[in-house]
């Protein structure tokens, strides 16, 4: 991945962060102390497996304890390296700034290829993974909560979150200590789509604004544009599946390890999906074209593109090669600082992945609240606001009939006014909320300083300067 002269992904974070502080009046020790990584714990640990011990190496770094707990994800991969994982966790500390959580940063990661694995296999390991954390108090519901990232989800957080009530069996808050958990484990609903889903919601806030499409050469709303989404995973998947079915964007092309799809009629990506599951690639999907070597899609003609895999994916050797007028980063660090010059040289519209991915941590946010107050959102307003909504139905409909007026509600209508907010509907319209809230923040810095002129050193400075006034206030 690594081309020459490039800086590494903790370099490119860094350098991003200086574009910004040179725009801010922070003094050099806080701009400092804010930018550094605190601490980054390494461990070595051995299980016996298949009559045999295997060591594995791990990693949780803490960027920044401005709040605690500090908030990230545990990323299984065997790219994972010290350098990866600080440079994440300094991406959570910004993100969770941006969107308002209160949370300082963190990031851990396994070495480890988790397909090597099966499922027994996975669970001993990430137990030994879990409590030589917990032990340390790098898993801990005040202290640092981890979530899923790229190769774990539900079923590694529910094992994280055992592991922690096994070592801690006075702690009530123990289900706190980490999110991404399915719902029968103390989870939330929503919670898997939530990434992507912010995606969506990020795009959407994007195209309320004339000035701001204008400034990505594009017109109109989203539907009909035209997306190529690079990575069908978890977040990759849900933006590419609700873009298409809630917005109208077709999906033209969809990279993944073993190639591309390119269709311009739009791709099913529901069919898709399912047929990677059953196959575990996207060799031999039916009806439309693929092409072996995905990377070069990535420099097709397309209205919007999506990379939602992998960090430094758009580098110095393909950054001048991209047509996409806007890129919108699902993926933690996908264009390299070198790239994201190029590419602002040439007009290209970056909305950059500490605004455009943080629906995760959003409602890994909700669900640490709903853990810590022990009530599931909506259990005691949900039938009081039906029951309202009834009452209300019910003297129109009188109003009707007693003055002859022959009114009549839609029978949709009125199922949809008479249902209450479910778990969902609120954590949905809890994202969607953060999600336009942030990007106003944002966007208010982009038009309103002549010397910002990207929407990368906007939400840097909007970060920055909030963890800034956390650290003053506490004397700093
Ligand atoms: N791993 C996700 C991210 O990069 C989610 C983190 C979280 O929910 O704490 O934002």
């Amino acid at each position: 991945m690594s081309v020459a002269g490039e800086a590494s992904f903790r370099e490119s974070v860094d350098l991003m962060f200086k574009r910004a502080t040179a725009l801010m009046d922070l003094s050099p020790g806080l701009e400092e102390k804010i930018r550094v990584c605190n601490s980054t714990y390494t461990v070595r640990f051995g299980v016996r497996l298949r009559g045999k011990i295997e060591t594995f190496t791990g990693y949780r770094s803490v960027h920044s304890e401005h709040m605690e707990p500090v908030k990230g994800g545990i990323r299984y991969s065997l790219g994972v390296n010290q350098e990866e994982v600080e440079a994440l966790a300094a991406l959570m500390t910004y993100k969770c700034a941006l969107v308002d959580t209160p949370f300082g940063g963190s990031k851990g990661g396994l070495c480890i290829d988790p397909r090597q694995w099966d499922e027994h296999e996975l669970e001993q390991i990430t137990r030994r993974f879990a409590y030589e954390l917990i032990k340390r108090d790098l898993i801990h519901p005040a202290q640092n909560v981890p979530a899923p990232d790229m190769g774990t989800g539900e079923r590694e957080m529910a094992w994280i979150a055992d592991q922690y009530a096994r070592m801690n069996t006075t702690d009530i808050n123990a289900k706190a200590c980490v999110t991404g958990k399915p719902p029968h484990a103390g989870g939330i609903q929503g919670r898997v789509e939530a990434t992507g889903r912010g995606v969506q919601y990020a795009l959407r806030e994007f195209f309320r604004y004339r000035e701001d499409r204008e400034a990505a050469r594009l017109t109109g709303d989203l539907d009909g544009k035209r997306v190529i989404v690079q990575g069908l995973g978890n977040v990759g998947y849900h933006a590419a599946k609700f873009l298409s079915e809630e917005d109208g964007v077709r999906v033209i092309a969809v990279i993944e390890r073993d190639g591309a799809i390119v269709d311009e009629k739009g791709i099913n990506i529901e069919e898709l999906r399912q047929h990677m599951n059953r196959t575990g690639g996207l060799a031999g999907f039916p009806k439309e074209r693929h092409l072996p070597e995905g990377a070069a899609v990535l420099e097709m003609e397309c209205d919007i593109l999506i990379p939602a895999a992998l960090e430094g994916v758009i580098n110095l050797g393909n950054a001048a090669l991209i047509k996409a007028p806007l890129i919108i980063e699902a993926a933690n660090g996908p264009v390299t600082f070198g790239a994201d010059e190029i590419l602002r040289k040439k007009g290209t519209l970056i909305i950059p992945d500490m605004y455009a991915n943080a629906g995760g941590v959003t409602v890994s946010y909700f669900e640490w609240v709903k853990n810590l107050s022990h009530i599931r959102f909506g259990r005691m307003q949900r039938r009081a606001e039906e029951a309202r909504s009834r009452l209300l139905v019910e003297e129109l409909e009188r109003l009707s009939s007693d003055q002859g007026l022959g009114w009549t509600m839609s029978q949709d209508f009125k199922q949809k006014f008479l249902q209450g907010s479910d778990e969902l509907a609120l954590v949905r319209s809890g994202l969607d909320d953060t999600m336009r809230t942030a990007y106003q923040a944002m966007r208010e810095v982009w038009h309103g300083r002549t010397d910002v002129n990207d929407l990368r050193v906007a939400a840097y400075i909007v970060a920055i300067d909030r963890v800034a006034k956390t650290y003053r206030s506490k004397g700093l």
